[in-house]
């Protein structure tokens, strides 16, 4: 069994199935191009543990957790929101397409090129589609507060408005 605390950029994916190999550390966040465009900020890293195997079936795969506290954007208030975001996966590794629709149930397809896998690209691609598709404040947290105070007047208004109004805009309808 192989361990190492600094995560290397690509691994050789059957070869660590093979070994059970483990692996654990963290990914910067800053490091991730394809998922600032839904950042507010890219400050922090992802913490990451991965465990490696081949199944009683033959299959190579991997197994993965992650977490990390990003910064998005509230869409309510344009505000910063720190959101946590934790996640786990069991990938099958395979090297075409064609092996990826043999897999069996449970396992994500996750194809190494000539044997490769480069470790960011995975979390990365865990992490964007972990995030929420409208990020917002919760209502206690958010600048931006229902107007309540307003629809309230706004019935008042209408309650002493002169009634012969409707029925003119009635007559004018029909
Ligand atoms: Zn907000």
């Amino acid at each position: 069994m192989l361990k190492e605390n600094t995560l290397p950029v690509q691994v050789d994916a059957f070869r660590f199935a093979e070994n059970t190999a483990r692996l654990e550390g963290a990914l910067f966040i800053k490091d991730m191009q394809r998922l600032a465009p839904s950042l507010y900020t890219s400050d922090g890293e992802t913490q990451v543990q991965m465990e490696f195997g081949v199944d009683k079936q033959g299959i190579h795969f991997l197994r993965g957790q992650f977490s990390a506290c990003v910064t998005l954007q509230c869409q309510r208030c344009l505000e910063s929101l720190s959101f946590e975001v934790a996640g786990n996966f069991l990938s099958g590794i395979v090297r075409t397409e064609e092996e990826a629709d043999q897999l069996p149930k449970g396992y994500d397809p996750l194809i190494a090129k000539e044997g490769m896998l480069t470790l960011q690209d995975i979390f990365e691609d865990e992490l964007i589609v972990s995030l929420p598709i409208v990020p917002m404040h919760s209502m206690e947290d958010c600048k931006v507060t229902l107007p309540l105070k307003i629809e309230t007047d706004e019935k008042v208004e209408a309650s002493k408005e002169n009634p012969f109004k409707v029925i003119e805009f009635l007559k004018v309808r029909s």
